[in-house]
């Protein structure tokens, strides 16, 4: 028999358990989310329903009988195998709960660990990226900073040293120099013709050059040396370690790179250099007297025509001697010490003057007799070409005058600068001195240099047309030693071309040379232009160009440029004047 006290203590864990069963039914109900426990938990609440009548008759056992034994034995033999089934049931779904519970753990530590190889990825990701961005602002920031750096050192269109670049490499080659005992060059360049590419072809070409000319200068030095342009096309080549021995070859070098043609859209296009080299120590030791002393040999490489030349200190005693005589021209243009001669142009086919060219000298107080060669060039370089260009057209349209009231049905040949071409009022001043005077237009021609006509191709056009109006001859000076386009002279309303006395003097000796007359005879024909050769000096020359069909001579054979004096008498002693038409009343 069970013990009564056992028996008490059972039944309240039965209690115990039912009220346990209760909550955890509730919160089974509330938690049952998957279908296995759905299963189970209906499976609860069917046992339950069939143990509720059981679970009911003990506890009204319990209230109405007295019979604790009978109490027992039904709560022992009946509610509680129905309790016990529930409770399997429970714990199966507690377990089914717990497995799912543990699988939950499981999927949440995966996702969790997905979720943290995410995050690690992203926050990889998100980290390179701020590196790179990093990475990418700091490079445009020092690309930005260099650029900057680099504009201020480098020439933007070429890429080469600028002017600051050029005087710190300059002060640094004269710290090496000075402490290695060595010395080193300066090297001025400046294009020759560059201005005309520029206004015939345009600015883009005229940029390419630029950067063509500074790549050839580039690739023809070697590399201690620094090659910068100064602006414009004027270019520096510092020579690291080199004496004036030495110079020559690498200047001609550095010349002849320029020398070979630049191309442009099937176009050969000719440019060449003058370069001025300066030393130091030998000739300045200071940044800026080389760079003076190289300008100043640049400006006698330009005029000789010899491509460069060393500087020597007699160049500076002329750039002074120029100096003075720039400041005296003025004086002598107002003061009557420039004289005119005058040469005369021989036509061939009559063996008669027709023409006579005037040529200015300067009847210098100090130094004597002084030709146009040394002093024009200073007069357009002190702005005083149009002052003497008027005096000589107003001197030798008064002689003219003169010599057709004498009798003499002649012509005059007046010569024109460069810097003429670019007064606009040129025109009209001629016009006003051929009415003032009284001479026809028709008599008088303006000699144009062909260079100076390719220098400034825009302004000759506009003022040779306006000559043209005027009934004014426009002859081309020089001709064939210009860079000229055929294209554009054939646009111009030229009417003679003059052959340069270089191909001239030379041409009986130099088949090269009478070539090139023969050709430019015939060109200027094709053209419909008359042809005029100078510097014809013996008589073989003068029947050569009989028989190439040039038109008219000028030369010593014939006769030298002479002041007015000396010319009447040549007009009335001289062969070539012999048939001329005259009247006896010269004064
Ligand atoms: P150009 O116009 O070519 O003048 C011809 C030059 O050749 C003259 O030199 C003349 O004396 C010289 N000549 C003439 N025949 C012969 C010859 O048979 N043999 C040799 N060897 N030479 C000969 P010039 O008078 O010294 O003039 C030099 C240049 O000065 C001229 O060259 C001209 O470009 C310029 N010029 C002269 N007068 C004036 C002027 O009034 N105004 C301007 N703007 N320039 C002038
Ligand atoms: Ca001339
Ligand atoms: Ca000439």
């Amino acid at each position: 028999m069970t013990d009564p006290f056992d028996r008490d203590a059972e039944i309240q864990r039965f209690n115990a358990q039912g009220n346990r069963y209760v909550q955890a039914r509730m919160r089974l109900e509330s938690m049952a989310t998957s279908e296995a426990e759905r299963r189970v938990l209906a499976h609860i609440l069917e046992l339950t329903r069939q143990a509720q009548p059981e679970v009911q008759a003990v506890v009204e056992m319990s209230v109405f009988m007295d019979d604790q034994a009978a109490i027992f034995e039904r709560i022992r033999n009946v509610a509680m195998p129905r309790q016990r089934a529930i409770a399997e049931q429970v714990g199966s779904l507690v377990d089914l709960q717990r497995q799912q519970t543990n699988q939950a753990v499981l999927d949440a530590e995966e996702a969790y660990l997905h979720v943290r190889t995410l995050m690690l990825s992203l926050g990889t990701l998100a980290l390179a990226t701020g590196i790179l961005i990093a990475w990418i602002v700091g490079r445009h920031v020092t690309r930005q900073a260099r650029q900057l750096a680099d504009q201020a050192l480098y020439d933007p269109l070429t890429g080469l040293a600028n002017r600051t670049l050029l005087q710190r490499q300059l002060e640094y080659e004269i710290g090496l120099a000075r402490r290695d005992g060595t010395s080193f060059a300066v090297a001025l360049l400046d294009l020759d013709r560059f201005k005309a590419v520029n206004d015939t072809l345009g600015h883009t070409v005229g940029d390419e050059l630029l950067r063509e000319a500074g790549n050839r200068l580039l690739q023809a030095v070697r590399a201690v040396d620094t090659v910068g342009r100064l602006g414009g096309d004027e270019y520096v080549v510092l020579l690291h370690d080199i004496t004036p021995e030495e110079a020559g070859v690498i200047a001609r070098k550095l010349l002849d790179v320029l020398d070979r043609p630049f191309h442009w859209r099937n176009q050969g296009i000719d440019l060449s250099a003058s370069m001025g080299i300066a030393f130091y120590p030998q000739q300045c030791d200071d940044a800026g007297g080389l760079l003076r002393c190289a300008d100043i040999a640049m400006y006698v490489a330009k005029n000789s025509g010899q491509g460069y030349a060393l500087y020597a200190p007699e160049h500076d005693q002329s750039n002074r001697n120029d100096l003075s005589l720039k400041s005296e021209l003025r004086e002598a243009i107002q003061s009557g010490q420039l004289t005119l001669h005058f040469q005369p142009q021989i036509d061939h086919r009559s063996q008669c003057v027709v023409g006579l060219e005037a040529l200015v000298r300067w009847n210098h107080p100090q130094r004597g007799f002084l030709g146009p060669d040394s002093f024009v060039p200073l007069a357009e370089d002190a702005g005083l070409i149009g002052p003497l260009s008027h005096w000589v057209l107003r001197t030798a349209l008064q002689t003219l005058l003169l010599l057709q009231r004498s009798g003499y049905p002649l012509e005059m040949a007046v010569n024109l600068s460069a810097r003429n071409l670019q007064d606009t009022n040129l025109a009209a001043s001629v016009q006003a001195l051929l009415d003032e005077i009284g001479v026809s237009a028709k008599t008088l021609t303006l000699e144009i240099t062909e260079s100076a006509v390719m220098d400034n191709p825009g302004d000759a056009l506009a003022i040779l047309s306006e000559f043209d109006r005027m009934g004014v001859t426009i002859a081309i000076d020089d001709f064939g030693t210009g860079y000229s386009s055929l294209a554009y002279l054939k646009r111009l309303p030229v009417d003679k071309l003059k052959i340069d006395k270089s191909f001239v003097l030379d041409m009986e000796k130099n088949d090269n040379d009478a070539v090139i007359v023969r050709s430019i005879i015939d060109l200027a024909h094709n053209l419909g232009l008359k042809v005029i050769a100078e510097g014809v000096e013996t008589q073989d020359t003068w029947d050569t160009l009989e028989i190439l069909g040039c038109d008219a001579s000028q030369g010593y054979l014939m006769g030298r440029p002479m002041p007015a004096e000396v010319l009447i008498a040549w007009l009335r002693e001289s062969p070539y004047a012999k048939n001329l038409k005259r009247s006896l009343a010269v004064a």
